[in-house]
C-alpha cells in the first residue's frame, strides 16, 4: 500500500510517451520494493526495445516538427522556472517518496526538491545571458558560433538520490532545446513518475519529456543502441559505463559518463581536528553513505592517527541507525537487498583485511529490511578490496601516512578520480596536495557543497566529460562554425593556367 497522496502511485507506474501514460507494449512489469521490508509495494511498467521505438519515434518527431528547439530561449526559461516552481512545490511529498522508495533518511530527504528545482533556475537563467563567440578578421571574413540543440537525449539515472540526479540532466537537456528520454534506475521509479505531471502542468510541448521505466539490459541498452538518439548521458556504476560507452562506440555518439568513486580524504596533523571529524562523518555515512563523493577512504598523518580512530570510531558506533521516516535516523536501510547483499559481502571481506573498529553487523534491533551499523576499518592496507574497490554504503576504510608523497600516492593508487578532500591549515600544502590527486573535484577544508556553476565530473575511472555550468549545455549542444568572406575569397586556381604562379595560401586566412 503506498502512503502518498499522488493518485497514480496507488497503482502502477507507467511509461510516458508523447505525453501519454500508458502500460508498456508488451504488459510487462516489474514489482518495486520496499527497503524496511523488502516487501513489493507496488508494480512498474517494464519497458522494452518497442517502448522505446515509440517514445524515440515521439521525441524525434517533437524535435523536428515541434516548437521546443525553435523557441526564444526567454521562453524556453519560463517553461523551464515553471517547473521549477512545479518541483518546489512538491517539497513534503517529495521527501515522503524519496525515503519511503529509496530509503533515505527523511531529514536528509528533505531539501531534494529544492535541490532540483535550482538545478531548472540556474540554467534557465544561463540560457537567456548565454553568449557565443563571434570573430571578425578586417575586410576578409566574419565567423560565428551557432548553436544548435544535438536532438533526443538520452538520460540514463542511477537510484541514488534519484529525483535529484534526474532533474540534472534534464534541465540542462531541455534548456538547451533538446527533446528527451528518461530511463530512470528500477530500484527507485516512484519519484521518477513525478515528472510526467510536472512537464504537463508546466506546458512543455507534447513530446518534448517521455519518460521510460524498465531494466538496465532492456530499456536502456535499447536507448543507447537507437539510431535516432545522437547523445546519452548516463550516471551509474563504472562497469556499466564501460558497456554503455562500448555500444555508444558503434554509432558515434555523444557521451557524458558521470561513475563511480572511492574518493579520499587526506587528513593532515594540522587540520582542525574536530572540524575534519565532522565532515569525514558526514562525507561517508550521509545519504546512507550511497552517495558517489563519499569520502570512504580516509587517509591520516601518522602523529594524530591513533587519537583519529578512536575518535572516529566512537562517533561511528553512536550513529543512529533507524527508519527512514523518523527524523532522529541518521542512516536507513539500503536500497534494495540486491545492494545490502553487495555491501554486507564487502564488509566480511574487510574483516579478513582489517581492523574493525565499528559496527560490521545487522543493528540488533532493527530484524528485518536493509539495514547495517555504521562501519570502520582501520589499518587498512592500499592493497585491500576495501580500499580499492567502491562500496557505496555505510563503510569507511582508515589508513595512515607519514608524508605528503605517501599521501598523494595512496590518494591516486585507485581505479577512481571522482572528488577528493584535503584538511590542513598551511596554505601551500593544501594547493599542492589538491592539485597533485588525479581526481576532478576537490574540496580543501570542506565536505562536498557545490558551487553549480563550477565543472562537475570525474576523472579515471569516474567519468568522461565534465558537466556543470555552460559545460552541460555545450554537451547538449552542436556548436557550428559559421565562416562568411566579405572580401573576395582568396583560391588557389586548381586547373587554371599558371598554377605554379599561384599564392599558395591553402584555404585562405587563417587569424
Ligand atoms: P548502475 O550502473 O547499476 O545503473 C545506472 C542506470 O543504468 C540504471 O538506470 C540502470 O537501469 C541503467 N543500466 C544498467 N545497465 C545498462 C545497460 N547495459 N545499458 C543501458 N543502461 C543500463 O548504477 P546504480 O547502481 O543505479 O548507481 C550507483 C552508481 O552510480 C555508483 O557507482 C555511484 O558512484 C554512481 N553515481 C555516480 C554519480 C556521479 O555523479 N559521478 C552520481 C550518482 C551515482
Amino acid at each position: 500500500m503506498s502512503p502518498f497522496r499522488l493518485p497514480p502511485l496507488t497503482r502502477a507506474v507507467l511509461v510516458d510517451i508523447d505525453g501519454v501514460l500508458v502500460d508498456s507494449v508488451d504488459g510487462a512489469t516489474f514489482d518495486v520494493l520496499e527497503p524496511t521490508t523488502n516487501r513489493a509495494y507496488i508494480t512498474c511498467s517494464s519497458g522494452s526495445r518497442a517502448d522505446v521505438d515509440l517514445a524515440v519515434s515521439a521525441a524525434k518527431r517533437a524535435f523536428e516538427e515541434g516548437p521546443w528547439p525553435r523557441m526564444l530561449p526567454r521562453q524556453r526559461a519560463t517553461i523551464l522556472n515553471r517547473i521549477a516552481d512545479e518541483v518546489a512545490a512538491l517539497n513534503e511529498d517529495l521527501a515522503a517518496i524519496e525515503s519511503f522508495d529509496s530509503g533515505l533518511p527523511i531529514r536528509q530527504a528533505k531539501g531534494q526538491a529544492n535541490r532540483a528545482a535550482e538545478n531548472f533556475r540556474f540554467f534557465a537563467d544561463l540560457i537567456v545571458a548565454q553568449v557565443d563567440g563571434a570573430f571578425r578578421m578586417p575586410d576578409r571574413q566574419v565567423n560565428y558560433v551557432n548553436r544548435k540543440p544535438l536532438g533526443v537525449a538520452g538520460l540514463i539515472t542511477p537510484w541514488n538520490t534519484p529525483f535529484m540526479q534526474e532533474s540534472w540532466k534534464l534541465a540542462p537537456a531541455l534548456a538547451s532545446g533538446c527533446t528527451v528520454i528518461l530511463k530512470p534506475a528500477e530500484f527507485t521509479p516512484v519519484s521518477a513518475h513525478l515528472w510526467a505531471g510536472i512537464m504537463e502542468r508546466a506546458g512543455v510541448p507534447q513530446g518534448v519529456f517521455n519518460i521510460i521505466h524498465g531494466f538496465g539490459e532492456s530499456a536502456g541498452d535499447a536507448l543507447v543502441k537507437h539510431p535516432d538518439v545522437p547523445l546519452i548521458s548516463f550516471t551509474g556504476e563504472l562497469g556499466t559505463g564501460k558497456v554503455i560507452y562500448s555500444n555508444c562506440a558503434r554509432n558515434m555518439k555523444h557521451m557524458s559518463m558521470e561513475l563511480g568513486g572511492k574518493s579520499p580524504a587526506v587528513v593532515f596533523a594540522d587540520a582542525d581536528f574536530e572540524s575534519a571529524l565532522d565532515s569525514t562523518l558526514f562525507g561517508v555515512y550521509s545519504l546512507n553513505g550511497e552517495r558517489c563523493t563519499a569520502s570512504s577512504r580516509i587517509l591520516v598523518e601518522r602523529p594524530i592517527y591513533d587519537r583519529f580512530v578512536v575518535a572516529y570510531a566512537e562517533r561511528a558506533k553512536k550513529i543512529v541507525v533507524g527508519p527512514p521516516s523518523d527524523p532522529k535516523t541518521e542512516i536507513a536501510a539500503l536500497v534494495h537487498p540486491e545492494h545490502y547483499r553487495k555491501v554486507t559481502e564487502y564488509i566480511k571481506i574487510g574483516k579478513g583485511e582489517a581492523r574493525l573498529v565499528a559496527g560490521g553487523e545487522r543493528p540488533e534491533h532493527l530484524p528485518e529490511g536493509n539495514y547495517v551499523q555504521a562501519t570502520v576499518f582501520a589499518d587498512v592496507p592500499p592493497t585491500a578490496r576495501i580500499f580499492q574497490e567502491e562500496i557505496f554504503g555505510p563503510v569507511v576504510s582508515i589508513t595512515p601516512f607519514d608524508t605528503d608523497e605517501e599521501a598523494i600516492a595512496l590518494a591516486n593508487d585507485v581505479e577512481y578520480g571522482l572528488a577528493a578532500y584535503v584538511w590542513t591549515n598551511s596554505i601551500a600544502r593544501a594547493h599542492n596536495v589538491s592539485h597533485a590527486i588525479d581526481s576532478g573535484m576537490v574540496w580543501i577544508n570542506s565536505h562536498n557543497v557545490r558551487d553549480l556553476r563550477t565543472p562537475f565530473g570525474g576523472v579515471k575511472g569516474s567519468g568522461l566529460g565534465h558537466e556543470g555550468g555552460y559545460r552541460s549545455l555545450d554537451f547538449y549542444s552542436v556548436q557550428q562554425s559559421i565562416h562568411v568572406t566579405l572580401g573576395d575569397v582568396h583560391t588557389t586556381r586548381f586547373g587554371a593556367t599558371g598554377y605554379a604562379d599561384n599564392d599558395l595560401g591553402l584555404g585562405g586566412p587563417s587569424a
